[in-house]
């Protein structure tokens, strides 16, 4: 069975998602993008992670043309920029997120990172938003320890149902102690750009030599499938890869039947250290 993540009230959520960064761009990927999108769904991911700020909702209208008739199979999450959060901002964007997703109600509103707007005027907007039944759930983005502790202060327990951080091998800080902070909290700890972008992580001789050890029902296994691995061994920690392609959507959800060796695991952790010391949290 695939493995799940818990929010604070006990809500099952898979514990991979899909990311949607840079999607709806081009309407040359666009077919390709919602087809991607809409096989993740059939094969029961449900979430789907987007933002107003992604190609200036370009990202939302896609994901509302891809997913509008399996509504109520996803759970919907996207993220509200620092500059629109104050009182009547979070209220106007909301509604604008909410036409161009084509829907009625926003799973979970994440503020992208922190701005200027003090948090307890934005926390309000979002029990407002909860209260109208626009949300159902809300939480953060990029907040450290810091700004953990500093919510603590204008919200109740277990009201702020995640942080969506960076996090994968090439950026380990956060398992110092933010990991834990949200933790304690019953914070889900949502992870960006997992398999680094597609990026150098991907060409890592270390990375290389683990997934030549394993296979998938896809056939040998990929260093993106153990990057995603590596992450989604951890504990109610959800990695939202981004996959425009089908392709690359297939071997990221056959990456679930990886589980990674103690051998495997001290190669990685040889290659790419766990953190000694605090490190300020890193954002892409
Ligand atoms: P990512 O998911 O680490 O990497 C996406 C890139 O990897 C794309 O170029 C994709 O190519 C490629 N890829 C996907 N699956 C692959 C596979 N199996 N093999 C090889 N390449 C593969 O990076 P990300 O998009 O930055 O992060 C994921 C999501 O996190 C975003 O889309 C967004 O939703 C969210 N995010 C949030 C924040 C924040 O501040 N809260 C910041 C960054 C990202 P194709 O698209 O061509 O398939």
């Amino acid at each position: 069975m695939a493995k799940t993540v818990t929010l604070a009230d006990g809500t099952k959520l898979p514990a991979l998602g899909m990311g949607t960064w840079n999607m709806g761009e081009s309407s040359a990927t666009w077919k390709e993008e919602v087809a991607s999108l809409r096989h993740g769904v059939e094969a029961g991911l449900k979430v789907v992670d987007t933002a107003e700020m992604y190609g200036q909702g370009r990202s939302e209208s896609l994901v509302g043309e891809a997913l509008r008739d399996v509504r109520d199979d996803v759970f919907l999450v996207t993220k509200i920029l620092p500059s629109n959060a104050s009182a009547e901002g979070v209220a106007k964007a909301c509604r604008s997120s909410l036409r161009r997703l084509g829907t009625d109600r926003i799973d979970l509103y994440l503020l992208h990172w922190r701005g200027s707007v003090p948090l307890a005027e934005t926390i309000d907007a979002f029990r407002k938003l909860k209260e109208d039944g626009l949300i159902r759930y809300w939480g953060v983005s990029n907040f450290d320890v810091q700004d953990m502790l500093e919510l603590e202060r204008y919200s109740r327990s277990c009201e702020c149902a995640a942080n969506q951080i960076l996090y994968s091998l090439e950026h380990r800080g956060v398992e110092y102690d933010l990991l834990d902070t949200n933790r304690f909290r019953h914070v889900m700890t949502m992870a960006y750009s997992p398999i680094g972008q597609g990026g150098a992580l991907l060409r890592n001789a270390a990375l290389r030599t683990v997934a030549a050890r394993h296979t998938t029902a896809h056939g040998p296994a990929s260093p993106a499938q153990i990057a995603l691995a590596w992450v989604l061994r951890m504990d109610n920690v959800m990695p939202i890869p981004k996959a425009g392609s089908l392709a690359h959507l297939k071997d990221n959800i056959a990456a679930q039947d990886i589980t990674l060796t103690e051998q495997d695991l001290a190669d990685l952790d040889a290659a790419f250290p766990p953190p000694a010391s605090k490190t300020p949290l890193e954002m892409i």
